[in-house]
């Protein structure tokens, strides 16, 4: 099939030449993101790949079908960026990668947790500028805390083990509990409860009406005041100005983030000379306890193989026999 890829950086154009050499597709590589503005960029491409970022409101989507675009192929798990409304109606299937690699991303969370905790980012500039102090460096054993987890699907799973590992409790709150989780120990428990009782919180569920903001102002205010608050899954589960105002407050302990409520403007660009406009954002990376990393946690060799690897196979399924693979429906 003839794909318009959006959005590609070299390692988006590496992995998938790599893996095209089993699909055969007739692939364009653009750097810009998709808008109204880059629809132009297709000439006879019947399909466009896209990632997070990538703008596929009603306008984008319908001037998508006016150029003949009959599938769109999302390179990534998450599909909150799609009017899923306007595509049905348009008859333009979406189609994504629902599972990658969950250890990437659970490992990711505790890698946030473990840099944060040990201070290593901290200590690894010191350690370059000369200064071989230990002032401010001081973590905690991470063996005997409670671990809060809130959602408990593939990602959440492997973060709770990993956590167990580590000689966790580990209690959980899922609207779902996931019984392979029950049998393994993990504790479910109400997310008031989950919030006040533990010393580490770490989000794994997706961004839906039910969880916007499910991190507010309220929550916060329930949390121990040392906890250490990590999300590696979608920055609008964290209302940031009321984060900043707990910071401020000294009634967090440490805050890691891959991901961030606005990143759709900042995230994977090179701002280092520039402005950066976003003053809450700003804010964020003034304090000492706070690492944001720019939504990296599926960054793994083996992840980006898979991604490119069912991202093709979705499309070949679609072009030999109209088969929807790995379709995004409408949530209820
Ligand atoms: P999943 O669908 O397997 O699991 C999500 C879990 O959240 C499910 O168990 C579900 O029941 C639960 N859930 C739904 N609504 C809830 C609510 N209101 N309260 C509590 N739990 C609720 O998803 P997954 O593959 O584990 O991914 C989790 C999230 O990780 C994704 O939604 C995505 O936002 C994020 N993610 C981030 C990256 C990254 O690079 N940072 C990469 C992939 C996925």
């Amino acid at each position: 099939m003839k794909i318009a890829f959006f959005n590609t950086k070299a390692y988006d154009r590496e992995s998938f030449t790599r893996e095209n050499e089993h699909y055969h597709h007739d692939i364009s590589f653009f750097e810009p993101h998709l808008s109204l503005q880059t629809v132009n960029l297709i000439t006879d491409e019947t399909a466009v790949c896209v990632f997070i970022n990538d703008c596929l409101d009603a306008e984008v989507l319908t001037a998508l079908k006016a150029k003949g675009v009959q599938l769109i192929a999302l390179r990534s798990a998450g599909f909150n960026h799609v009017d899923l409304v306007v595509a049905d109606n348009l008859g333009l299937p979406v189609v994504r990668v629902p599972a990658y690699s969950p250890y990437a991303v659970a490992e990711h969370a505790v890698a946030l947790l473990m840099t944060l905790n040990r201070r290593v980012h901290r200590a690894h500039n010191r350690v370059r500028e000369g200064d071989f102090s230990l002032h401010n460096l001081m973590g905690y054993d991470v063996h005997g805390k409670t671990v809060g987890v809130i959602g408990t699907g593939k990602i959440g799973q492997v973060f709770c083990k990993i956590m167990q590992g580590f000689g966790c409790r580990v209690v959980a709150y899922d609207v779902q509990p996931n019984p392979e989780c029950v049998q393994a120990g993990v504790e479910y428990l109400p997310l008031d409860e989950l919030l006040s009782i533990s010393d580490i919180i770490s989000l794994h569920c997706p961004i839906n009406e039910s969880t916007m903001h499910i991190i507010d102002e309220q929550a916060l205010s329930k949390m121990k005041p040392t906890v250490t608050l990590i999300n590696t899954s979608r920055g609008k589960l964290i209302d940031t100005k009321a984060v900043i105002q707990a910071l401020k407050a000294q009634r967090i302990g440490l805050l890691g983030l891959d991901v961030y409520e606005e990143e759709e403007a900042i995230f994977y660009e090179d701002f280092s000379s520039s402005v950066i406009q976003d003053d809450v954002f700003s804010r964020l990376l003034t304090f000492p306890n706070v690492l944001v990393t720019c939504h990296q946690a599926f960054f793994t060799q083996e992840a980006m193989k898979k991604i490119a690897g069912v991202t093709l196979d979705n499309i070949s399924q679609f072009e030999t026999s109209g088969v929807i693979q790995n379709g995004v429906k409408i949530p209820n």
